[in-house]
């Protein structure tokens, strides 16, 4: 970049940098207006249990379908949101939408289970966050422990004081917390011991040749272990194989999140899962209901 050319060099001002920087303005305005359209929508990815051979909740992710650019990823639209407040309305979108849809499933009569938000830094360290969740808990008439938030772990070092209080204060309400891509940061341990974390996702990018090199192998034996030291739950994330899954699991490992199991899927397709997963009542059960 400029610095490395030199010192008097204003390459900053290239053509190409500015047009990003425009580009970048252009979407921060275009996500605020349209936050609340059908453009924005989120899918949801199934974290699977192996003992109990279920689906034992859901990662809710955002997407964003752009009329001109097409399908946008979060990898591009969230960063440019956390340069300004946006995020928090973001944040805030995606809880609501998780928790309205919470309540429709339970009117439909479905067994839910819980659903983890992706929460930017910047939300969980702000005074809004809170208040905002136990309003939208009691408007729909959600518990707490069907939310769940993971926050990446570069998150943490910030302000350690201030997130162990924020913590503390979602755990009140029941709210397990995850750490994201667990291994990437720079969390260091004992901040780690200090946080009231409930759950360590191992990044993808271990995940990915755990059953290929004996680094990768070695760095996911370890979190699982340290996450059993610490008495945190362990899910794994970005499982394509099986030959991934058996090496975890030898591990020890029990949750586990990626293309082997489900693709992040559209409502209506976790509306038909949750409905398989649902014990049918029993027929003489249904006719003693219709006859009293
Ligand atoms: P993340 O929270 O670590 O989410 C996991 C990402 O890995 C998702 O990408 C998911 O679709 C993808 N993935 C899941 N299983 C597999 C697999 O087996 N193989 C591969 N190659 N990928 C897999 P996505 O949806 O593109 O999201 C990327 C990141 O954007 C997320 O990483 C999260 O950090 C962020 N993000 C997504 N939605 C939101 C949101 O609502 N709010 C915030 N603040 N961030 C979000
Ligand atoms: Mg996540
Ligand atoms: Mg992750
Ligand atoms: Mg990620």
């Amino acid at each position: 970049c400029a610095k490395q050319n030199g010192r008097d060099n204003y390459q900053i001002f290239e053509p190409a940098m500015a047009q990003l920087v425009s580009k970048n303005i252009i979407y921060e305005n275009e996500m605020r207006q349209n936050l609340d359209s059908p453009q924005f929508y989120l899918v949801y990815q199934p974290k699977v249990c192996l003992h109990k051979s279920n689906v034992v909740g859901f990662e809710a992710l955002l997407r964003w379908a752009h009329p001109v650019e097409g399908l946008i990823s979060p990898s591009d639209f969230i960063p440019i949101a956390e340069e300004s407040n946006l995020i928090i309305e973001v944040g805030e979108k995606v809880i609501n939408d998780c928790l309205a849809q919470l309540y429709e499933w339970r009117k439909q009569g479905l067994n839910i289970v819980p659903i983890s938000v992706n929460l930017s830094g910047k939300h969980l360290m702000s005074n809004e966050l809170i208040p905002f969740i136990n309003k939208q808990l009691s408007y729909y008439g959600i518990e707490g422990h069907y939310l769940e938030i993971e926050i990446t772990e570069g998150v943490l070092v910030h302000d350690i004081e201030r997130c162990i209080e924020v913590m503390a204060e979602i755990k009140s309400l029941n709210i397990k917390i995850s750490v994201d891509d667990f291994g990437t940061g720079y969390s260091s341990l004992s901040y780690l011991k200090r946080l009231p974390v409930d759950i360590l996702k191992i990044d993808q990018s271990f995940v990915q040749e755990c059953d290929a090199t004996e680094e990768d192998r070695q760095i996911c034996a370890t979190i699982i272990n340290l996450a059993q030291n610490l008495d945190l739950s362990i899910v794994a994330e970005g499982v394509e194989r099986q030959t991934q899954l058996d090496v975890l699991k030898s591990m020890h490992c029990e949750v586990f999140q990626g293309y082997y199991f489900y693709k992040p899927m559209p409502v209506e397709k976790v509306t038909a899962l949750l409905s398989l997963l649902c014990q049918p009542t029993p027929q003489e059960d249904v006719a003693a209901l219709v006859s009293n």
